[in-house]
């Protein structure tokens, strides 16, 4: 049995990989501050800090007081749009907090660190499909500051020997099949949810961003990975850091989908029309963002058990379905 500290494990893909790791039977600590994080996503048998990561004195108290085996870092500022607003707070909030982890974690004596990462490092990308030697060039300033924090990463392994992981996801959506966790942001920014809702009545019509992109139906096309098998590709790379190297990958299903698509099989996976509107195109979408998992199938022999577009939604909706509110935070805690 191993222990691990999770920033941002009462978040979305937090949770989903908080609730693999104790069900494989490691301890798991969490810190989130719940500005955007569900106390009713943490699993029974973890330990919740509520605090901030700019608070250093208490990361580190927390790195010291019990002796983990690595750091999974997923609290972070992950809105596009609003990295555009306010570049400098993403920048500095999201490398700051990154760094001070690490540098935490690095005094604790716990040499593993895995990095939520995102496809976004690599702007509008230069081939398809995008593999991990594609030219990094972000066009927002989250991607910007998710970069600058693998860059950090890369000086703490050369000076201290830090091992880390970054994972650049690609869209993630669904969640856990088993209907213990879902997604449930606020605001609500996301494809699937966002078409789920209006199909539900429980949100409003949906805008489609754009229809003029130069795909077979015009709309922009997107690699969504399944967050349980996204989390799977979590618990392998902590296996490839034991081995002593640290290693980047790209985790998408390898295969695109257009919104189209994505509205037609909501529609067809919940019986019910999808209301929506087309709109212009949203500032800085590329129109086909596709990962490459051949590197991480061949190091870690990850493959994706939901990768049908179809079991993604599915598994949304019945979360959603079952949820029409989200998460209820004053409930218990989901068991593992
Ligand atoms: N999208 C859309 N309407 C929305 C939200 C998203 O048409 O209300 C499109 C968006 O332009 C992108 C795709 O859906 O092509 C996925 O967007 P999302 O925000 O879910 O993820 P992103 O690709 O930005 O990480």
């Amino acid at each position: 049995m191993a222990r691990f500290l999770v920033t941002g494990g009462a978040g979305y893909v937090g949770s989903h990989v908080v609730l693999a790791l104790k069900e494989r039977g490691d301890d798991v600590v969490v810190i989130d501050d719940l500005r955007q994080g569900h106390r009713a996503a943490i699993p029974e048998g973890v330990e919740l800090v509520v605090a901030d990561l700019a608070d250093r004195a208490r990361v580190a108290d927390v790195l010291a007081g019990w002796k983990f085996d690595g750091v999974l870092h997923f609290a972070a500022l992950s809105l596009v749009g609003e990295s555009m607003r306010e570049p400098l707070r993403y920048i500095t909030e999201n490398l700051s907090n990154t760094l001070g982890l690490a540098d935490a974690a690095i005094k604790a004596g716990c040499q593993r660190f895995v990095l939520s990462s995102t496809a976004a490092l690599f702007g509008f990308p230069e081939r398809l499909p995008i593999d991990e030697g594609c030219r990094l060039g972000p066009v927002s300033a989250y991607g910007e500051s998710k970069l600058m924090a693998e860059r950090g990463l890369e000086w703490a392994e050369r000076v201290h020997g830090l091992r880390s992981a970054s994972l650049r996801y690609f869209n993630a959506a669904g969640a856990d099949p088993q209907g213990r966790l879902g997604e449930d942001h606020n605001p609500e920014t996301h494809l699937i949810p966002l078409a789920i809702n209006a199909a539900l009545g429980l949100g409003p019509e949906l805008t489609l961003f754009g229809t003029d992109y130069d795909t077979p139906d015009g709309t922009c096309i997107r690699d969504y990975v399944h967050v349980t098998d996204l989390a799977d590709a979590h618990l392998r790379v902590l296996g490839v850091l034991e081995q002593g190297r640290s290693v980047r990958y790209n985790v998408g299903n390898g295969s695109g989908y257009s919104v189209r698509e994505v509205i037609d099989t909501v529609q067809r996976v919940t019986g019910r029309p999808v209301p929506y509107r087309t709109g212009p195109r949203r500032l800085g979408d590329p129109a086909v963002l596709v990962a490459s998992n051949t590197l991480l199938r061949e190091e870690t022999g990850w493959t994706p058990q939901y990768a049908a577009l179809e079991d993604i939604v599915r598994t949304a909706y019945a979360w959603r379905a079952a949820h029409p509110h989200g998460f209820d935070d004053s409930a218990r805690p989901v068991a593992a």
